[in-house]
């Protein structure tokens, strides 16, 4: 079968990187690169790092409101689905590229499958909320996370297949653990000591696109005590410039701003840190799965589990909350196993098989 994966932001490039590697022991796979990333720190590094392959085709489609960017990546991809009729079309997670993928894809009469299916923060403010229920109710194949994106998808009655398969994004931190521990030199090119230093991100256009809320995380994060190290994602760095805050935070006391880090990098970091402040999914999935404590800069998630194993807490931009929840020791005992144990890109591949031998 042929398979056409459209991809176009950081955290897709880590799903694919899983998918990928085993999709093409048995399918044909050409993968189309929207644009939605385009700089080398947010794109090029993660497809040297990871091993994805290089894609047959790249758009520009980068920039601009949701709309337009959407409306742009459909345009383009109208045309690359009609050049390769695909028996296929793989979209992750939640993003402008994942609906413009999927509607295509439907539109054309071309069977979609949705990798990272049924996540719901129940948000509809967020624009990855809109995207990810969108898409669901679009595809054919619905390969999710979780036993409560399962449910999420029962509860919505959507038409599509649905397959628990695990998480593709802990196949690949399983699997770059070791690496990431033995090749990054990312603490000592920092100066910094393993459990010294909280590692934050943040981007979410909730937290960063409004000014007010900006200067509300701007003085959560100078509230934080100690080193923190924060690798800005340019979205935020473009808000910052634009409120003229870049200045403050870089004054506060023991922070640390970075440029976007590499895949590895950003695993060392995170591995050592005495804990994780983000309003990032992936990270908080991450986090959980190195054993680091997190706080979410957010009232909400789509990662339920990592909160009700008490890994995980919630606090939107409260920051007594956050300095509370950052000073929490970790859950104590045994972790449990909730994303697939590093196989769901193997159970994505065998359900992507059995749908081909049934057509
Ligand atoms: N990440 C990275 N470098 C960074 C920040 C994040 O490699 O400086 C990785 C992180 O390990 C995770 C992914 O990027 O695999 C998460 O992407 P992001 O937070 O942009 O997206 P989200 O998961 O919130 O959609």
């Amino acid at each position: 079968m042929r398979i056409l994966t459209v991809i176009g932001n950081r955290p897709q490039f880590v799903k694919a990187a899983a998918v990928s590697r085993v999709l093409r022991d048995v399918h044909e796979e050409l993968i189309v690169h929207s644009g939605q990333h385009y700089d080398d720190e947010l794109s090029r590094v993660f497809f040297d790092e990871l091993g994805v392959p290089a894609p047959y085709r790249q758009l520009d489609a980068g920039g601009g409101s949701n709309t337009a960017q959407t409306a742009r990546i459909l345009g383009l991809l109208e045309e690359v689905l009609a050049e390769t009729a695909p028996d296929l079309v793989l979209v992750y997670g939640d993003t402008n590229t994942t609906l413009a993928g999927a509607l295509v894809a439907a539109q054309a009469g071309v069977a979609v499958g949705h990798v990272e299916a049924g996540m719901r923060s129940f948000d509809r403010s967020m624009p990855e909320e809109l995207n990810r229920v969108l898409t669901d109710h679009a595809s054919d194949l619905l390969l999710c996370s979780t036993e409560t994106a399962m449910h999420n998808l029962r509860t919505e009655a959507a038409a599509g297949e649905a397959h628990l398969v695990g998480d593709v994004m802990a196949d690949v931190s399983l699997a770059f653990r070791p690496i990431a521990e033995e090749r990054s030199t990312a603490l000592a090119d920092h100066g910094l000591g393993a459990g010294s230093y909280v590692l934050a991100t943040a981007h979410r256009a909730g937290n960063v696109d409004d000014p007010v809320r900006l200067e509300r995380l701007v003085g959560l994060l100078e509230g934080v005590p100690g080193t923190t190290v924060l690798p800005l994602h340019p979205r935020t760095a473009a808000r910052l410039e634009a409120a003229g805050l870049r200045g403050r935070l870089e004054a506060a006391p023991g922070m640390r701003l970075l440029a976007p880090l590499g895949y590895l990098d950003f695993m060392k970091l995170a591995m050592h840190a005495r804990a994780i402040l983000t309003d990032s999914g992936g990270v908080q999935k991450e986090a959980y799965l190195l054993g680091v404590r997190c706080v979410t800069l957010r009232e909400q998630t789509e990662w339920v589990e990592t909160v009700q194993t008490g890994w995980n807490t919630l606090v939107g931009l409260d920051a007594d909350a956050a300095l509370a929840a950052l000073d929490r020791p970790p859950p104590a005992g045994e972790q449990r196993e909730l994303y697939g144990g590093g196989r769901a890109a193997e159970r994505v591949r065998d359900v992507l098989c059995a749908y081909t031998l049934r057509r």
